[in-house]
């Protein structure tokens, strides 16, 4: 069985001698924030050994200007978390810094184990203590049993054949940084430098609004080093059948990314096109269900030469507040976050776009209002097919029973939605899309999980 707990986010870490790793790192954050915002934190190897910062809650609430000038050193990580399945405890927060024989290390982590608890009873087994459930602590341990006699790197390799799952992690240790991918390369993480240091990120956008260079994508299975002499990639674990989440094109990543060598808007503007020649619908106006749906909602119209606007108004200061709408009217909740502009959907024909469709329950706030406010047909076009399995990954959303596509047909979700048509792409379109039909996890769609067959 998996654990469902959420290890979901963003990393980043840098090596650089006379840089103030801590602001980069800080910044570096607010460029991955859309990937998590219930945890953010930031760990720092300097003279003091390696020190940290990390807390509830986005990146602005977590880190005072005083935090980041306590934290000195050349190498830092950072990470950001998401918690949708509900907000974790301060001690889950990462990076998670721990002391062994050997040292200092801090490690973040981003994905699922799904052996986890096998694991963790081996381990308790042979005296190991937890604080928390998480993979992160998991690893530390691991790391700990297996680097008695060895480099850093072996025992991360060692970790590799016993850990069954999917990541990107990265390790500090006193006196280097790792990066490791996981054999399918199910979660990104790539290469840059930035004024001649090397710098490690879940996404490229990181690496751009930081002016510096995209180098490459960590492959899936290699372990990178990053030192005093340069980066090196230490060595390569036997590598599976490439397998990235599909969800970081349809939704995670952002639309400026380049993930294995695919920007993510272009991705999605494709997924609407093929959206439209699939199913194409009559309408006055395309309006996307922003932001995720921009992209392929762009694609739609374009395809279709039917006239494209931003219709549905986003508040952009209600990011991540699940937490203070929990207790409203889900409707006022949704109106606070998206609120459609009377003028532009009166009267019209309204072809409504959205990256996907999960619980169904906003898409249908969604349709009613953009119905009250007077559009005369509300048509739902969703840019990737039903999302009929939960994800065994991580990705807390994509639960069985939450699942609004599991449980009914396309009518019965149509008629849940309350609008006039509801069609989704199908999984073909998606491959058209990508260029490939390999290399992608489509688990949630096809019922085919490539990591272990998604079982411990
Ligand atoms: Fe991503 Fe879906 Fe695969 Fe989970 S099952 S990793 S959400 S593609
Ligand atoms: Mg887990």
């Amino acid at each position: 069985m998996c654990d469902e707990r959420l290890n979901e986010g963003g990393i980043f870490a840098i090596y650089a001698r006379g840089t103030d790793v801590a602001k980069v790192t800080y910044f570096s954050l607010y460029a991955l924030q859309h990937r998590g915002q219930t945890g953010a934190g930031i760990a720092v190897a300097g003279p003091d050994g390696i020190r940290c910062q990390k807390g509830l809650g986005t990146v602005g609430e977590v880190f005072t200007e005083t935090d980041l000038n306590q934290l000195n050193g050349h190498m830092a990580i950072g990470h950001v978390q998401r918690g949708e399945g509900g907000v974790p405890g301060p001690e889950e927060a990462q990076p998670l810094v721990c002391r062994f024989y050997k040292g200092a290390i801090a490690l973040e982590y981003n994905g699922n184990l799904i052996n986890l608890s096998k694991l963790r009873e081996d381990l308790f087994a042979n005296g190991s203590i937890f604080h928390t459930y998480t993979d992160a602590e998991l690893m530390v341990n691991l790391i700990a049993r297996y680097s008695r006699s060895v480099t850093l790197e072996e025992a991360l390799m060692k970790c590799m054949v016993d850990i069954k799952g999917v990541y990107a992690m990265t390790v500090m240790s006193e006196d280097k940084l790792i990066g490791v991918r996981d054999p399918y390369g199910n979660r990104p993480l790539c290469i840059g430098r930035i004024e001649g240091n090397w710098v490690l990120a879940s996404e490229s956008c990181t690496i751009g609004m930081l002016g510096g260079t995209f180098v490459r994508d960590v492959a899936p299975g290699e372990i990178v080093t990053i030192d005093e002499q340069g980066l090196h990639s230490v060595m390569i674990f036997p590598r599976k059948k490439s397998a990235l989440c599909m969800f970081e094109y349809i939704y995670f990543a952002r639309p400026d990314s380049v993930l294995d060598g695919i920007n993510v808007m272009s991705a999605r503007k494709a997924m609407g096109r093929e959206l439209a020649w699939e199913c194409p619908v009559e309408a006055d106006l395309v309006i996307p269900v922003p932001d995720s749906g921009i992209g392929s909602a762009l694609g739609y119209a374009d395809a279709l030469g039917i006239s494209y606007n931003m219709g549905l108004i986003k508040n952009r200061y209600m990011d991540g507040s699940d937490v203070k709408t929990r207790e409203m009217r889900r409707d006022l909740s949704v109106r606070l976050k998206l609120n459609p502009v009377t003028r532009l959907v009166e009267g019209k024909r309204v072809a409504l776009v959205d990256d996907s469709l999960i619980k169904g329950t906003t898409s249908r706030m969604i349709a009613r209002v953009v119905r009250e406010k007077g559009a005369r047909e509300v048509h739902f076009l969703t840019a990737c097919p039903p999302v009929r399995y939960p994800c065994k990954y991580g990705v807390g959303t994509f639960r069985g029973d939450e699942l609004t596509a599991a449980a009914r047909t396309v009518e019965e979700t149509r008629r849940f939605i309350g609008c006039d048509s509801l069609y989704y792409l199908s999984l073909e379109g998606i491959y058209r899309a990508l260029g490939s039909e390999s290399g992608f996890c489509a688990a949630c769609f096809d019922g085919v999980y490539p990591v272990n067959g998604g079982e411990a």
